[in-house]
């Protein structure tokens, strides 16, 4: 058996202090995590149980990258995110064990088309040409649990050319590491290689050509990714 042509390279991030990669299996996103945020768009931050969405994997690029200005936009907003790296295959995980699936964490960006997605919640329709398009989650090395252990609290920020957009702190997602892990699991089988980006703090807004973003997460790591 071979493949009728080359297939695609497997998706992946570095590894912090390794020369390793981890290779990138799917990528789950969290909507709505922090109430500032909810409140910013509209909405009402009610303790509903967590919803996701999803990108390609291969919607994935590193840290350092100057992405092209995304095709079909004339608003593309930025969202900082602490980001979940899964280790290991559960399903229906319980919050007490959640944390054992966890291999490590990154810091990424779910670059949402936002003008796409305003549009697609007022007809009820899919947000995939919004958020799953080329390049929309950018993302840090994955620094390992053994490394930086996991995260309950911690500040969590993005600055666009030097100027403070987003922040807020890790204690504030409405739904935990474990909440989300245990959640998403009871939909997905969930597997080595999965990411998943848990929502991002208020501020949000749009990016244009040129500009520089760094992300952060305290005693994470740093993000820098520059617009078109
Ligand atoms: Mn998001």
């Amino acid at each position: 058996m071979s493949y009728v042509f080359t297939a695609q390279e497997t998706p992946s991030v570095a590894v912090a202090g390794t020369t390793d990669v981890f290779p990138v299996h799917r990528i789950y996103c969290v909507g709505q995590n922090y109430a500032n945020h909810v409140r910013e768009m509209g909405a009402n931050p009610e303790r509903d149980a967590p919803f996701f969405f999803s990108k390609p994997a291969d919607a994935v690029c590193p840290e350092g990258t100057r992405l092209p200005f995304p095709l079909a936009t004339e608003n593309l907003h930025h969202e900082i995110e602490l980001v979940i790296a899964i280790g290991k295959k559960g399903t229906n995980i319980l919050t007490g064990d959640a944390l054992d699936y966890v291999f490590g964490y990154a810091v990424g960006l779910d670059l949402t088309r936002r003008d796409l997605q305003s549009e697609a919640k007022k007809k009820g329709r899919p947000w995939a040409t919004a958020k799953g398009f080329d390049n929309s989650a950018p993302c840090s090395a994955v620094h390992s649990v053994c490394e930086v252990g996991h995260f309950e609290r911690g500040k969590i920020t993005l600055s666009v050319n030097g100027e403070l957009r987003q922040q807020g702190d890790i204690s504030d997602m409405i739904w935990s590491v474990a909440e989300v892990v245990s959640s998403l699991s009871g939909f997905f089988e969930l597997c080595p290689g999965d990411l998943i980006y848990t929502g991002t703090p208020a501020g949000v807004g749009p990016l244009k050509k040129g500009d520089k973003l760094e992300g952060e997460v305290e005693n994470l790591a740093k993000l820098n990714i520059t617009i078109g």
